[in-house]
């Protein structure tokens, strides 16, 4: 079950495209479907234990493009831990590169930078930290015990989508460049009977 911290093998391809939002924040329940309620650097998912909410991330720093502040291209949508890490640091755009190639996540927990993108990733998100590393193998190892069972429910809480998916069309950003995002977003999928009961 080491497919749940797989990283995409292509770069992210954005949906959404809202634009005019005053605050970063207004910005929230774009990146959640965007990203897949997930942390778009680490891979843990908004169900999986954590002590945190998530956060939004500028990947172009404010302090260094204040512009760019309420950008949608800018942002990503992160657990609190990576952005604590972040910080003012850069990293690879996603949105670019395919952190797939960059970065592989083994049975075990261990992570291995492929690249240099990778390893700027891993330095600067310290994602090779024991701790880290040992929570991704408890939670591999969970989910191959859940999967074992074949109990519906338990890989449902795993690796099913939040009860709470968000209804984008009921949203009116200042404006939209990608409008035919909602269609696709995960809202929009359960309510046509299209979304799968886990990714
Ligand atoms: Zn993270």
């Amino acid at each position: 079950m080491v497919d749940a911290f797989e990283y995409p093998q292509t770069p992210h391809v954005r949906r959404h495209g809202p634009d005019g939002y005053t605050t970063y924040e207004s910005y929230r329940p774009w990146l959640r479907d965007e990203f897949c309620f997930r942390c778009v650097l680490c891979m843990h998912r908004e169900r999986w234990p954590t002590t945190s909410e998530f956060e939004i991330d500028h990947l172009i720093p404010v302090s260094d493009r204040s512009d760019l502040k309420c950008r949608y291209g800018n942002l990503l949508y992160v657990c609190r831990r990576c952005n604590s890490l972040k910080t003012d640091l850069r990293i690879p755009d996603p949105c670019s590169i395919a952190y797939g190639e960059c970065l592989h996540i083994s049975e075990d927990g261990a992570i291995e930078a492929l690249n240099e993108e990778g390893r700027t990733l891993v330095r600067t998100l310290q994602l090779d930290r024991p701790e880290r590393v040992r929570q991704r193998r408890m939670i591999i190892e969970v989910l191959s015990v859940v999967e074992e069972t074949g109990d519906t429910q338990r890989q449902n809480d795993w690796l099913g989508f939040p009860e709470d998916l968000e209804d984008l069309a009921r949203l009116n950003p200042p404006s939209n460049e990608r409008p035919m995002g909602i269609e696709e977003s995960f809202f929009a999928r359960r309510r046509r009977g299209e979304l799968p009961e886990t990714y």
